[in-house]
């Protein structure tokens, strides 16, 4: 009995140092045609054995790592490579369902942003499950929702801006290079472009001028746009998606300010259904729905109502730039049903 109480403590201990408090039980991933493994002693609340988990930054590894356990654990999971960054790293698309109407929701444009990321796997891993199980997520029947779509998430947009904060500059083949880049910082923590100072969020080709002017004219640690629209892998991936996909709808998380961006002059029913779908989201996560476009140009939301005309909003996580972990069961907890909620609504016929 003794051996079993020190047992459960340490288990208990480890799940407190891995995971963030809060976050709904998925219990064991189920196996898949693996034999029994020597089974360890279980209390049903406990979700120690949940696959995405992170003690610190969500880095690069630790995504392909899970996602290739996800891909152990659920076979309804589709995972593509659509493009490769400048520093060779793949941009993985993981896809759910198997319905003809397609959402897109991807995070880390910005490397620092990186908690979009976690996220987006926690999402996967939590969809994948009730899929997988048929038990209702919440008051949501995951099965019945994904015979007519398909969730299509991109975690990590940016995996070389998401390495070069994470590895603080060392990921780097030119360490002095990105220090320059950087103004000449060390600390990397607030770096938002890919490997060679694009600014991803600034390189869509609406309005993408407006864009250039804004930011600086060189590349940089955020803000350049490049010197053209599309010049960059891992954006030139994003927007292949868009065209060949068609997406009903698009969710772009970025962090920080809990709020929501819907508007890019869309005008009319258009404008009517996009801010409709954008205030039903507002309702659910407690986020600032905001009207203003931003104005900057260039940006992935831009370019995807101009060109697509399809409901997009930005996903503004968190408040707190600095410590990003101790929010996170937080941010879970106001998205976790987004998806369900953005299918229903798309599903109803909304104008
Ligand atoms: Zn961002």
């Amino acid at each position: 009995m003794a051996v079993l109480v020190v047992y459960l403590y340490l288990d208990v201990w480890f799940y407190v140092q891995a995971q963030p408090p809060m976050i709904q039980s998925l219990g064991d991933p189920p196996a898949k045609g693996a034999p029994e493994q020597t089974k360890i002693p279980l209390y049903p609340n406990l979700r120690f054995k949940s696959i995405v988990r992170t003690k610190g930054i969500y880095d690069y590894e630790t995504m392909i790592s899970h996602l290739q356990q996800l891909a152990d654990h659920y076979e309804q999971l589709t995972i593509d490579i659509v493009g490769e960054s400048i520093e060779k790293r793949a941009i993985y698309l993981v896809k759910l369902g198997h319905g003809s109407k397609k959402i897109l929701l991807d995070g880390a444009h910005h490397g620092n942003e990186w908690i979009s990321s976690f996220l987006l796997m926690t999402m996967v891993e939590h969809y994948a499950y009730h899929y997988h199980t048929g038990q209702p997520f919440y008051e949501y029947d995951i099965r019945a929702l994904l015979s007519d779509y398909t969730l299509c998430f991109v975690p990590m947009v940016n995996p070389d801006g998401v390495e070069i904060v994470a590895s603080n500059g060392r990921s780097s083949r030119d360490y002095d290079k990105l220090v320059a880049l950087n103004g000449g910082k060390r600390s990397f923590a607030g770096w938002k472009a890919n490997a060679r100072g694009v600014d991803l969020n600034r390189q869509y080709p609406t309005n993408w001028p407006l864009a250039r002017d804004y930011g600086p004219a060189t590349p940089a640690m955020a803000n350049y746009a490049g010197s053209q629209p599309l010049t960059e892998p891992e954006v030139i991936a994003i927007d292949r998606l868009h065209q060949q996909e068609q997406f009903a709808a698009y969710l772009t998380y970025h962090s920080v300010g809990n709020m929501i961006f819907y508007y890019y002059y869309q005008t009319g029913d258009w404008l009517e259904r996009d801010r409709a779908l954008a205030y039903a989201v507002g309702r659910l996560t407690g986020y600032e729905v905001r009207h203003s476009s931003g104005g900057i140009g260039g940006m992935a939301r831009d370019h995807v109502v101009t060109a697509y005309q399809i409901p997009t909003l930005i996903m503004e996580l968190g408040i707190n730039k600095q410590r990003p972990l101790p929010e996170f069961a937080g941010m879970w907890e106001r998205n976790r049903k987004v998806p369900c909620l953005v299918i229903t609504w798309l599903d109803q016929g909304k104008p």
